[in-house]
């Protein structure tokens, strides 16, 4: 491997578990192993779009009212393909195809304890 890389962000088992709806099920090679259900993906789907979404939202300009969500049915996933050897894409139930997650991403947004103090507290500081 010519390119070092965070053996925390390094796949060694990826199980997209698409027929039961799941979700997905990643070991890193730190031995450390994330599991992401489809609606979780959905909404930290990396697009432009998504991020276009996400930040409308945390700025409380959407239309909706952000104290009664409409309803949504619980997103499921159509496929998942492998994109290179760095990412897979998913297109979720809802037809939205659009999201390419890196593993990168994926380890960052990992729901557990432990990756929220490693990846997304740190993070939170040096972005505002
Ligand atoms: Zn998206
Ligand atoms: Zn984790």
């Amino acid at each position: 491997m010519p390119i070092p890389q965070d053996a925390r962000k390094k796949p060694v088992s990826i199980k997209v578990h698409v027929s039961t709806g799941e979700g997905v099920e990643i070991t890193w090679s730190d031995t450390h192993t994330s599991r992401y259900a489809f609606p979780y993906l959905r909404d930290h789907c990396p697009c432009a779009l998504c991020n276009d979404e996400r930040e409308k939202k945390s700025k409380g300009t959407a239309s909706s009212s952000p104290l009664l969500p409409m309803y949504k049915p619980r997103v499921t996933a159509n496929s998942a393909n492998p994109v290179g050897n760095y990412a897979i894409q998913i297109q979720f139930s809802d037809s939205h195809a659009t999201g390419i997650f890196s593993y990168e991403h994926l380890r960052e947004i990992c729901p557990c304890d432990a990756c929220e103090r490693d990846f997304r507290s740190a993070a939170k500081e040096t972005t505002v």
